[in-house]
């Protein structure tokens, strides 16, 4: 049998981690890191560089240099998450056919799948060369937040990878499975994950060796990255009120300064001072301006004000979801690289009384976490069981673009729910169900994941024919749909999937181009 790996993509950074008689452990990457930077570049010839490589060629290659694809992944152009980091971008996001998200490189669109499993693919490498043997099966994590489109996506991400992904599990989750492997006993848990890209925050119930999340919340649009950008605008704005240049209009400078952000936000979490030093960043009708100033732990902070203010807003929404108090957390644990900003542990103890757990890695525990649910569906651990709940109600529109929801929000999965409706015109053939995701009460403003006829029905008066549809929604949070007469038995069904934007083709073919 071949050996499972356990993958932490993240929007930033990813992990690999394996399962070692019954230990979750990370694997060094070909440079010696323990995480590898989810940055993918082409250079000018074709030639395909991932990780640490890509990001230090970054400066000179910032329009072929793909980071965040995390950002873009199984979203439309038109997604607001998409628009509002649009403009900060260096790269070319264009329109696929079908509206997603696509980035162009020498005027070649490149889906977000692609470039995650270039990043994948180097995962896979790294696991390969630790065990010296071929890989083909990992559980890969995702946020919370991530919606079925966004699942299925990842999926085909790993199968362009050459990985068959056996389950797909939520970040927090993961975390609180390395957590909890090594600190038994029932408790409840909140994981506080604040990474580059987004912030996720999930209350699970820890009992008898089962894991049960009870609530997660979050904000997709708040991360590391936002913080880098408070700073550079704050710097910017700075730069060009006394030198009269925007720095903002010259990609190169930007990514210096960005870089420069970035340095200077983690210097900051053990130092109260840091010099940002970009010599040469500008040239003004004088000559070269050079951007060097010291910048202090609170004027960090001050910046990045609003941002820490966001992070209450989730954490109460998920203890009310789950019905605590923070009192009733047991404990708290840090994921994430931003965690180990000193003003957000602050945070966290104003939001949850208490301070965090010391003995998770934010860095590494989603990936460890991943190793050990492999080790679960391997079934080489035995006493863990894993519950997952799902983000979005779940539903079908009905007369009068009503939604009519059949999983709601917060439901353990794997599940299956059911509701029977009946027609709304005489002899009515057949029916279109159109599925969608999302807590508005008018169908067509939430997200429509799918459409699909069952034909035939007998001819009758209108209400008298009538139509179970039933949602399953299976332990990855893929979602299959099946609807059937009631009294003939006629079904048609429909799986939730060819929706990640890649046809199964595009998938084969991606792959082949990739080894
Ligand atoms: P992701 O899960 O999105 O891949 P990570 O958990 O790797 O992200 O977190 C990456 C973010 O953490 C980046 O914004 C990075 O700048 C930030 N970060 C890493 N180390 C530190 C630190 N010591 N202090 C503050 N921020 C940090
Ligand atoms: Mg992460």
């Amino acid at each position: 049998m071949s050996r499972v790996i356990g993958i932490d993509l993240g929007t930033t950074n990813s992990c690999v981690a394996i399962l070692e008689a019954g230990e979750p452990t990370v694997i060094h990457n070909q440079e010696g890191g323990r995480t590898t930077p989810s940055m993918v570049s082409w250079n000018g010839d074709g030639e395909v560089i991932v990780g640490a490589a890509s990001k230090r060629q970054m400066v000179t290659n910032p329009t072929r240099t793909i980071f965040g694809a995390k950002r873009l992944i199984g979203r439309k152009v038109s997604d607001p998450d998409v628009q509002r980091v649009l403009p900060l971008l260096p790269y070319t996001v264009v329109a696929a056919r079908n509206g997603d998200a696509w980035i162009s490189i020498d005027d070649e669109a490149r889906s977000p799948q692609e470039v995650s499993a270039h990043v994948l693919a180097k995962m896979r490498r790294v696991a390969e060369d630790y065990v010296g043997e071929t890989i083909t099966e990992a559980v890969i994590t995702v946020p919370a937040y991530f919606d079925d489109v966004q699942r299925q996506a990842t999926k085909d991400a790993g199968a362009i990878a050459g990985l068959t992904v056996r389950a797909i599990i939520n970040e927090p989750t993961a975390a609180a499975l390395s957590y909890g492997v090594q600190n038994k006993g029932d408790q409840r848990v909140a994981v506080f994950d604040l990474g580059g890209g987004t912030f996720d925050i999930s209350i699970l119930a820890i009992e008898n060796g089962v894991f049960e999340v009870l609530s997660t919340s979050g904000d997709t649009t708040l991360g590391g990255d936002d913080f880098d950008r408070a700073l550079i605008l704050m710097l910017a704005d700075e730069f060009q009120a006394s030198h009269d240049v925007d720095l903002r209009g010259d990609a190169v400078a930007l990514q210096r300064l960005k870089e420069a952000a970035e340095q200077a936000k983690i210097e900051l979490s053990s130092s109260m001072n840091t010099d940002v030093n970009l010599p040469f960043i500008a040239i003004g009708p004088g000559g070269p301006i050079h951007l060097m100033r010291t910048l202090s732990r609170g004027e960090l902070e001050r910046a990045c004000r609003e941002l820490i203010e966001r992070l209450a807003a989730p954490c109460a929404t998920a203890l009310e979801l789950a019905r605590c108090t923070p009192a009733d957390i047991d404990q708290v644990l840090l994921v994430g690289g931003m965690t180990r900003m000193p003003a957000v542990q602050d945070r966290v103890i104003e939001i949850f009384g208490k301070p965090a757990h010391k003995g998770v890695n934010p860095d590494e525990s989603v990936a460890m976490g991943a190793a050990v649910h492999s080790g679960v569906i391997g079934g080489e651990l035995q006493e863990v069981v894993l519950l997952d709940v799902t983000p979005h109600d779940l539903g079908v529109k009905v007369a009068g673009d009503r939604m009519s929801v059949i999983i709601k929000t917060n439901t353990s999965i794997p599940t299956r729910e059911s509701k029977v409706f009946a027609t709304t015109e005489d002899n009515q053939t057949f029916v279109a169900i159109e599925v969608y995701q999302g807590a508005h009460a008018q169908a067509s403003k939430n997200r429509r994941l799918g459409r699909f006829v069952l034909g035939d029905l007998r001819p009758g008066p209108r209400g008298a024919t009538r139509v179970e549809v039933a949602f399953s929604l299976d332990a990855d949070g893929i979602l299959h749909v099946e609807a059937t007469e009631v009294g003939t038995g006629r079904a048609a069904s429909v799986t939730i999937e060819a929706a990640s934007g890649l046809s199964a083709d595009e998938v084969l073919r991606l792959g082949e181009g990739l080894r």
